[in-house]
């Protein structure tokens, strides 16, 4: 029997690939505006594609309130995923996403939780298994940009906070979501790394490169541990992408130098949009990657390698 949304699947790929060409031929020149606008016009994306390759299952997506979380959030959504949208401080932004999602005929609801506090992620597994059932995917995506800074002026209370958020937050969860995962014998996970926590693509990002590369390890550990019982672990490295962490605190005239910087040191002569890394999250979540797990995937347009080449 064929599978629910399956049937439209190849027509709405058809008709995606030719809007998307014949849109990208006329605006050429502007192709990152555009794709910005794809993002931040998710509104009527939402719904409209839906194709259900995780239809029913449930999903947390942490800091999925803002950049390449709530894209993930809203990618989920769209294929069919019941997804829990967490966030730390900004409840509107939350409430947004939720929104969006409801408006498009989906399930979603917001909720509050510091990752780096264990009894917080506890109470978020607890509401989800309450009101979805289950933990089918869990995506570790919340993250921070803090302590941008050479050796000798590194502070310890930045590298603190992005220990919590990004390796306690990252284990906590997985240790909330692991029994369940384990009694139903299927899961995914996806953490949300850094093509920092591979190489050395961008200098004085020591402290947070050091926390991105433990959840690389996180995940192949994790993997390992949780293999036998059929649940994949995964991670997206994303390269540069477009969002509040790579925006605030800096001057649109030192976005835009920023953005010339990464758009000539990346082999694809852009920086990436958070729906990039949305849909290989997406991949990973899905039936697609049944036989993939413990593997790292950078998502960079072709930067981790392309560091100071001319052609
Ligand atoms: P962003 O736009 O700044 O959004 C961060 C999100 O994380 C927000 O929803 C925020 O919620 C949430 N958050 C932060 N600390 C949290 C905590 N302790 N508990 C729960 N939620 C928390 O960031 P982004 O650029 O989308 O980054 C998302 C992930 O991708 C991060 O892990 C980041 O390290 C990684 N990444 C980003 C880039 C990039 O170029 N943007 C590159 C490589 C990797 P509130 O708004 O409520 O605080």
């Amino acid at each position: 029997m064929m599978k629910r949304g399956t049937e439209n699947r190849s027509h709405y790929r058809i008709s995606f690939w030719l809007t998307y060409n014949s849109f990208f031929h006329i605006i050429g020149p502007f192709k990152s505006e555009c794709f910005l606008f794809f993002v931040t016009g998710d509104k009527l994306m939402v719904g409209k594609n839906r194709v259900g390759r995780i239809e029913g299952l449930s999903a947390i997506v942490t800091g999925g309130s803002r950049g390449i979380g709530r894209a993930t959030a809203l990618a989920l959504a769209r294929e069919g995923g019941k997804v829990v949208v967490n966030y730390r401080e900004q409840a509107k932004d939350a409430e947004e996403v939720v929104s969006i999602i409801e408006k498009a005929g989906g399930e979603a609801f917001p909720f509050q939780a510091d990752v780096g506090m264990r009894g917080a992620v506890n109470e978020m597994v607890a509401e989800t298994v309450k009101r979805f059932g289950g933990v089918d995917i869990l995506v570790n995506n919340a993250g921070i940009g803090k302590g941008g800074r050479p050796l000798l002026e590194l502070k310890e209370e930045d590298f603190d906070a992005m220990v919590d958020t990004h390796v306690k937050g990252t284990l906590f969860c997985v240790q909330a979501v692991a029994p369940h995962m384990m009694k139903k014998r299927n899961g995914k996970i996806v953490n949300i790394s850094s093509v920092a926590g591979i190489g050395t693509a961008l200098a004085q990002t020591t402290l947070y490169a050091v926390t991105k590369g433990a959840m690389i390890t996180l995940t192949k550990r994790l993997a390992l541990e949780l293999g036998p019982y059929d649940i994949k672990v995964n991670s997206v490295a994303p390269g540069h992408i477009l969002t509040d962490m790579t925006i605030m605190g800096r001057s649109s005239a030192e976005v835009k130098e920023r953005s010339r910087y990464f758009e000539e040191h990346t082999m694809l002569r852009r920086e990436g949009v958070p729906e990039d890394i949305a849909r290989v999250v997406l991949f990973f979540a899905s039936d697609d990657a049944n036989f993939v797990t413990g593997q790292v995937l950078s998502v960079d347009g072709g930067r981790t390698d392309f560091l100071s080449h001319s052609l």
